[in-house]
């Protein structure tokens, strides 16, 4: 077992400072020697398998009180970093009004798990790359830059097929952050400048050549909430994956309708399992837009959303599954009785 310092932050400042060490400013924040812990079911097993290494882990549960609050007052919604999956996924007004989140995370991992994981944690978890969690594997490009990518031509079943490059093409391996993308939600971070504000969609960076750098934040930056604008009760979150219950998406879809009279009025669909980031299919929005919603439009909106696909050795299948879960995604949330 490596050493480490475990630190209770009891306000944001407290946090923000123990994270933004000088050593902490130059590295990607995944490797950064200062961790903020928060239900820790991603980081205490990455630290068990040895592949995340922090020296410090910055304990933020102490910010609960003011950082796990769920409201809805207006027109809008607002979650705190803090909240637990279990409570998002079960409260009354989420479940009425952004169906697609509750069933985001109540779909995700194990009722134990839900109740412990928090959704800050939940958008920043690690990918499940085999070759990442192994670090008897030395070629790995996140994990050890440069050292090449033992899942391209290795068993590449569960991983992606949109957002890839020449050096990583390991699978985003959330739900929920596909409900957020769905919602154009936006997240609040909170950092040594004080706090701001940013489309979801500019949280994560896709691979390109620099696959350890995983989101737009720096170190000091802590998530405080999630809030989306409006209410979407046709919404859906529809997910396949090889066993019911505890396992990740092998392709799911998170569906965003407002239909008026059968036509689409505004459209929003966010793939999961199937890209390196939470991933915005607009040219399959743009289809739907002011048309009528019939299997067949939903076909060729599943095809649009898969046109950019490349695959692997093992990994073809999910394009045809993708389109699958996005076609039935799309009828199923027209159907809905709101
Ligand atoms: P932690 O482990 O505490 O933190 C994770 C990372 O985020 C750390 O790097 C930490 O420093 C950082 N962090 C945490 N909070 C903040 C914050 N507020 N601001 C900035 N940084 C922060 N997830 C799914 O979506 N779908 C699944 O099907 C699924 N299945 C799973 C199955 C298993 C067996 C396991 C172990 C996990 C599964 N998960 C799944 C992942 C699980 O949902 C995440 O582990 C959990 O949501 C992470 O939240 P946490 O609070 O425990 O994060
Ligand atoms: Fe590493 Fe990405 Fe290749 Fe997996 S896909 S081995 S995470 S570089």
């Amino acid at each position: 077992m490596r050493p480490f310092i475990y630190q209770k932050a009891g306000d944001p400042s407290l946090a923000i400072q123990a994270l933004a060490s000088d050593a902490s400013a130059k590295l990607p924040l995944t490797e950064a020697p200062a961790q903020a812990l928060a239900g820790g079911t991603t980081l205490i097993d990455l630290m068990k398998l040895d592949v995340m290494r922090p020296s410090r882990l910055v304990d933020i549960n102490p910010l609960s009180a003011s950082w796990s609050e769920i409201s809805t007052e207006g027109n809008h919604l607002r979650l705190g970093a803090l909240a637990r999956m279990s409570d998002v996924a079960a409260h009354g007004e989420v479940l009425r009004h952004y169906p697609v989140i509750a069933q985001s995370l109540k779909l995700a991992a194990s009722q134990q798990l839900r109740n412990m994981a928090t959704l800050g944690g939940n958008v920043l978890q690690r990918t499940r790359c085999t070759y990442f969690r192994d670090v008897s594997y030395a070629q790995c490009n996140k994990r050890n830059p440069g050292s090449g990518c033992a899942a391209m031509d290795g068993f590449n079943r569960t991983h992606a097929v949109l957002g890839t490059s020449d050096a990583c093409i390991a699978t985003y391996p959330g739900d929920f952050a596909q409900a957020l993308m769905a919602l154009d939600a936006s997240v609040e971070v909170t950092g040594k400048s004080g706090v701001r504000t940013l489309p979801f969609a500019e949280l994560h960076k896709p691979p390109g050549s620099t696959p350890q750098i995983e989101t737009t934040l720096q170190s000091g930056d802590l998530i405080s909430a999630f809030v989306v604008e409006g209410r979407w009760p046709r919404s859906i979150y529809l997910k396949a994956r090889d066993r019911q219950s505890y396992e990740f998406a092998l392709a799911s879809a998170a569906i965003a309708l407002d239909v008026q009279d059968g036509t689409v009025g505004d459209a929003r669909v966010a793939l999961g399992g199937v890209a390196t980031v939470p991933w915005r299919a607009r040219e399959a929005e743009a289809l739907l837009r002011g048309q009528h919603l019939d299997d067949g439009l939903a076909q060729r909106a599943a095809d649009a959303a898969f046109a950019g696909a490349s695959t692997r050795r093992h990994n073809a299948f999910k394009v045809d599954l993708g389109k699958r879960v996005v076609a039935h995604a799309l009828h199923r949330a027209a159907m809905m009785e709101i």
